[in-house]
């Protein structure tokens, strides 16, 4: 046990910078515990016979319990090496993941649980503070690999088949790498340079990055079948969910992915010309869609300067314990508060948008219904409240419904590739898809998911890929290492 009866002594969190002040800015809006406070917050492990952090909470299966010892001991260099073995990217999980460890750490049954999460980061900076990290592999195989998509699930990918030897190179029509953890995630919540700080690493480690291709359009699958051995597609899971009410035409109504994206670009000092400017600043803004991403929009359209913020959800709120039907160490179906939600705000649970209102085609406020869920034959059925009908002023609309699939994908759409009934693609065991030199990862294959499964999956595809590849040639690598 890394500290007898450690588990007694209180959960300490870094907390959050002072609302007045963090709505004044784009920046990180979590703070950095101290190594030493890590270090006591270790000591809470209980290094429990049965890891449920490890084995049923994280889908990386990170060796929790065992970090947290070496932390304690003050190894923190063993400790990021333990960390690196099952997670490529601990400095992202330890920023944005909502740490299914966490909540079903075996501390939080009857108390609080374990900052894992916080430990994770430490370990990652320790790492990058120190120089320990970004040593290109120690053998070269002939293949190449394409990665199309430079999220989570394709840097995980890239990152994997680099350290197998293999010479990868990065894809993605945008202008810089990183998918949602550049252009969807804030940087209130994400800092960017982190994002940038590990691009340059896995550059060093010999990863080439081609941005601003299309794949598909720019250069077609003929193209990079000649000259790779294997394509993983990471193209993410972005077609949002619209809503179809009378009204939708007119302007001000957008998708949350378009208003975070230009934030992000924003942030990364991008000119947005004024024609395409999607502006919260002193506008009555209603979100609608109660999850992650709607809480997104409106930490930014606070930090825009918007005049009121109404988050609207169209399910009734969750409960604040958890249910009977959802014990531990299950994730807790349970009313979560992101930081943006203590900034300021006006949420609304059990609402349906019936109409949008508008004059002269632009948005001028929403008719909207309350709603009950009622039960019947076994299914939860939405049924209006009579009499409840309510306008709200809104001068922007902004669109967090969810995703719908992957979308248009032309390098997919022109070789057919199997979907399954969501418009996800499928694979097999060997996240193989239906044209075999063709692999997939992300949320292309599982819908919109984490940060966390994408990563996953984007291991277990780079693995998928090497047995492929070993097949094929027979194994052994070939040359020296020439990153
Ligand atoms: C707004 C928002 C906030 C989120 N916040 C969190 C969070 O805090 N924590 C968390 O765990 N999860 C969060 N998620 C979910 C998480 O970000 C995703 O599950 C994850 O990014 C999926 O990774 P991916 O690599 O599969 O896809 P993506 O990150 O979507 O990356 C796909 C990449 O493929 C590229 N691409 C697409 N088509 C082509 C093409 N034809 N040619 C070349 N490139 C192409 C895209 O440009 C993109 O860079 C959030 C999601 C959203 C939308």
């Amino acid at each position: 046990m890394t500290k007898q009866l450690g588990f007694l002594e209180e959960r300490k969190e870094a907390g959050y910078r002072p609302v007045g002040i963090r709505l004044l800015d784009f920046e990180p809006v979590e703070q950095d515990l101290t190594h030493e406070q890590v270090r006591e917050q270790t000591a809470r492990c209980m290094e429990c016979g049965t890891p449920f952090c490890h084995g049923y909470g994280c889908p990386l299966s990170n060796a929790i319990p065992e970090c947290n010892e070496l932390v304690y001991q003050g190894r923190w260099s063993d400790a990021l090496e333990l960390l690196l073995a099952t997670n490529p990217f601990p400095e992202f999980t330890g920023r944005i993941c909502p740490a299914p460890c966490e909540t079903s750490c075996v501390a939080g049954l009857g108390g609080e649980a374990v900052t894992i999460r916080q430990m994770e980061r430490a370990v990652m900076d320790y790492g990058y503070d120190n120089g320990l990290l970004g040593m290109p592999p120690s053998m070269r195989r002939d293949e190449l690999v394409a990665v199309i998509g430079s999220g989570p699930a394709g840097l995980a990918a890239a990152e994997m088949l680099n350290r197998a030897g293999y010479r990868v190179t990065v894809y993605d029509e945008a202008k810089r790498p990183g998918g949602i953890l550049r252009y969807g995630i804030p940087n209130f919540k994400l800092d960017k340079q982190v994002v940038d700080r590990r691009i340059r690493l896995m550059e060093q480690e010999g990863i080439a990055f081609e941005c601003g291709v299309r794949v598909g359009e720019d250069v077609s699958y003929h193209y990079l079948k000649d000259r790779y051995d294997a394509i993983c597609l990471c193209c993410g899971s972005r077609a949002p969910r619209d809503m179809k009410v009378p009204g939708r035409e007119n302007k001000g109504i957008h998708f949350a992915m378009d208003f975070l994206m230009q934030q992000n670009r924003r942030d990364d000092g991008e000119e947005i010309p004024p024609e395409q400017e999607i502006s919260a600043a002193g506008k009555h803004v209603v979100v609608i869609g109660g999850g992650d991403t709607g809480s997104d929009c409106l930490g930014t359209s606070l930090r825009q300067g918007a005049a009121s913020v109404m988050q609207l959800e169209i399910m009734p709120r969750p409960p604040a314990e958890r249910a009977e039907d959802n014990p531990w160490p299950e994730w807790p179906r349970t009313n979560r508060e992101s930081s943006s939600h203590k900034e300021g705000w006006d949420r609304r649970w059990c609402v349906n948008t019936r109409q949008v209102r508008g004059k002269e085609g632009q948005v001028t406020g929403l008719q909207c219904v309350e709603v009950e869920w009622v039960k019947e034959n076994g299914r939860f059925q939405m049924v209006e409240k009579k009499g409840s009908e309510f306008e709200l002023e809104a001068d922007l609309v902004l669109l967090a419904m969810g995703f719908v699939g992957p979308g248009e994908n032309k390098l997919a759409d022109v070789l057919g590739l199997t979907k399954d009934a969501r418009g996800n693609i499928q694979v097999n065991a060997n996240h193989q898809t239906s044209v075999p030199d063709l692999f997939a990862a992300g949320d292309m294959v599982s819908g919109q998911s984490l940060v966390v499964r994408a990563i996953a999956d984007g291991m277990e595809t780079a693995k998928g890929i090497q047995r492929v590849l070993e097949q094929k040639a027979g194994d052994v690598p070939s040359s020296p290492a020439s990153p």
